[in-house]
């Protein structure tokens, strides 16, 4: 049960009122911190961020810019975020889950299931904190803890694809992954500089398929069922009450390897 509750009005105030109480969650649409399944318990003491960090997203460059307190159905009804981004703020099946809950509390919860860590590591996204700019993969990875003030999203160059799978429309997923390869002109193998292959549901946190990456850059992944083998090669996923360490390895693998074939046909 929540029992002391502070709603600063500045971030001075907010980082003081961290340090004195190191147990306090941020509270922003809230929809996991008063989420209490029965291997969590609600949190007892939360900080408001309502009054210091903002909602809405800007063009700024070649950025787009997101303010931490934005919605999910704010990004779902975005015309100016990338489209993978787009499409994956959409998987959370709810509306009324979309309407409260936050990119900066997607992020900040670090949900191994989440569906906007994928895409945002694959998108090379920054998340810009008090203390400056991270990159959402080392936050994730690093287990960072600061306040995400928004996120900065570099418009793609070259092809994102997102994918996820579950049982039910409604169900929590097996499958939560983001595809992204990176061109530029002149080089061999569709002119592909770079790859990014982030996946959640596998492992603790959302990972990168390193060697299957570097595989794909290569050229070595000739076909879906090479892709399929070198994916099912790269993650070790664990039984639960979704599906077996078979059927998730299974199910990972087909539809991370169509999403690696559907983005090298993007390029072609
Ligand atoms: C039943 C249910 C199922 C869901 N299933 C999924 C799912 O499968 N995949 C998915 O992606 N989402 C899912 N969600 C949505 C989920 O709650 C998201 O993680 C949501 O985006 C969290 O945002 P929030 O604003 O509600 O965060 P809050 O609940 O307010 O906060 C969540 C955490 O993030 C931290 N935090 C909040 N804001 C910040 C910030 N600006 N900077 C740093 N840390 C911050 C808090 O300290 C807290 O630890 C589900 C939600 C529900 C209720």
């Amino acid at each position: 049960m929540i029992e002391k509750y502070y709603r600063p009005s500045d971030l001075r105030q907010a980082a003081v009122l961290k340090s004195e109480n190191p147990n306090a969650v941020y509270l922003a649409g809230g929809t996991q911190v008063n989420r209490a399944p029965a291997e969590r318990r609600i949190p007892e003491e939360v900080i408001d961020i309502r009054d210091i960090v903002s909602a809405g997203i800007k063009k700024e460059g070649t950025d787009v810019v997101i303010g931490a307190l934005t919605t999910l159905q704010d990004l779902a009804d975005s015309s100016i975020i990338p489209a993978a981004l787009k499409e994956a703020a959409g998987f959370i099946p709810t509306r009324s889950i979309r309407n409260q809950a936050s990119i900066g509390g997607n992020i900040g919860a670090g949900r191994p299931d989440s569906f906007l860590i994928p895409v945002l590591i694959a998108l090379a996204a920054e998340a810009r904190t008090a203390e400056g700019n991270i990159p959402v993969e080392d936050y994730i990875r690093d287990g960072h803890k600061e306040l995400i003030l928004d996120v900065h999203v570099p418009l793609p160059v070259g092809a994102c694809i997102v994918v996820k799978e579950s049982r039910s429309h409604v169900a929590l997923p097996v499958v939560s992954a983001a595809v992204s390869l990176t061109v530029d002109e002149g080089l061999p193998n569709y002119g592909l500089s770079g790859a990014c292959v982030a996946v959640g549901c596998v492992a603790a946190k959302t990972i990168r398929l390193t060697e299957v990456e570097q595989a794909i850059v290569s050229g070595n992944l000739k076909t879906g069922k090479d892709v399929e083998a070198a994916v099912s090669d790269a993650i070790n996923p664990k039984a639960d009450i979704l599906g077996s360490v078979e059927y998730k390895t299974h199910i990972n693998s087909v539809v991370i390897a169509d999403a690696v074939i559907r983005c090298l046909e993007a390029l072609a």
